[in-house]
């Protein structure tokens, strides 16, 4: 079963509950997609590190001698990351998105594969608890690559993902698969706005969602006329509660520290498990 939690907004507690969703079941992998800025494996200062590999993508290797300037290559490329000229072939690695379609392309056969680092995957184990989590390269932009790469490592019974905040492509690699996705909002008109654009997203892509309430008793009631209106199963309420708030910026999960919340999270991979059915 993978169980993918992502939230339309930033901030609004998406790592929160995956971190003590996996601490609370204990048996279960979890891997942080958040690439740009990886926390996850932070919650489990106990952690092993078992190993850690670069992550590459694959670039064309243009070979001067045999290409003719024809710019089947350049016309080929959707992401315009190769440009013909005269006198050579200009590639910007940051636009290649390493589908290594240029190179079937090319009527010389001019066209190689390379390689180019994007960012490093790393692999931890705390108890039954497997933690990845792929960090890129700074200033790299490429992050569904590594996504991909981050998300290929887990393969047991129990997955869950924590995904990126938003919902353009790296939102996009991380839940794709997924057996189900919670969807962490705030009840706040901003919470609102962007929980729509992630759940027509999700039903797009046909995954199956239910929504947890973090920082419940703030804002409004909207965001559960919204989950009745679009019948979507409201799975958690979180909330506002200063004890929590505090544990979260010492690095302490709160599934740990208050043991009615571990029972809680372990309720709600039941719960998860029988809408999925
Ligand atoms: S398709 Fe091949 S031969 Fe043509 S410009 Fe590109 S690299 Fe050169
Ligand atoms: S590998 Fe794909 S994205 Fe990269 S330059 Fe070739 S055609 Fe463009």
């Amino acid at each position: 079963m993978i169980i993918s939690i992502a939230s339309g907004k930033g901030g609004t507690g998406k790592t929160l509950v995956a971190t003590n969703m996996a601490a609370a079941l204990g048996e279960a992998e979890l891997v942080d997609c958040d690439v740009e800025e990886p926390n996850s494996y932070l919650f489990f200062p106990d952690r092993d590190l078992v190993e850690s590999a670069d992550c590459g993508l694959p670039i064309p290797i243009i070979d001067d001698e045999k290409c003719t300037r024809c710019r089947i290559c350049s016309e080929f490329c959707a992401y315009n990351a190769l440009a013909v000229f005269p006198q050579e072939v200009l590639f910007f690695k940051e636009l290649c998105h390493g589908c290594g379609g240029c190179a079937i392309a090319c009527p010389e056969d001019a066209i190689t594969e390379g390689s180019r680092a994007i960012g490093k995957i790393y692999r931890a184990q705390v108890g039954d608890l497997g933690l990845f989590w792929g960090e890129l390269n700074l200033g790299e932009a490429m992050a569904t690559p590594l996504i991909k790469e981050a998300k290929k490592q887990a393969s047991g019974d129990l997955i869950l993902i924590d995904s990126p905040p938003g919902t353009a492509c790296p939102m996009i690699e991380s839940v794709e698969g997924s057996d189900f996705c919670v969807l962490v909002t705030e009840p706040t008109p901003f919470g609102l706005y962007d929980l729509d654009i992630a759940v027509n997203v999700l039903a797009d892509m046909e995954i199956p969602c239910g929504v947890i309430v973090n920082r419940s008793g703030i804002g409004d009631r909207e965001i559960y006329r919204y989950c009745e209106r679009r019948d979507i199963p409201l799975l958690l309420e979180i909330p506002f509660s200063r004890k929590i708030a505090e544990l979260y910026s010492w690095g302490l999960l709160f599934s740990r520290e208050m043991p009615e919340w571990k029972d809680r999270f372990v309720s709600l991979a039941d719960r998860i498990e029988e809408l999925i059915g």
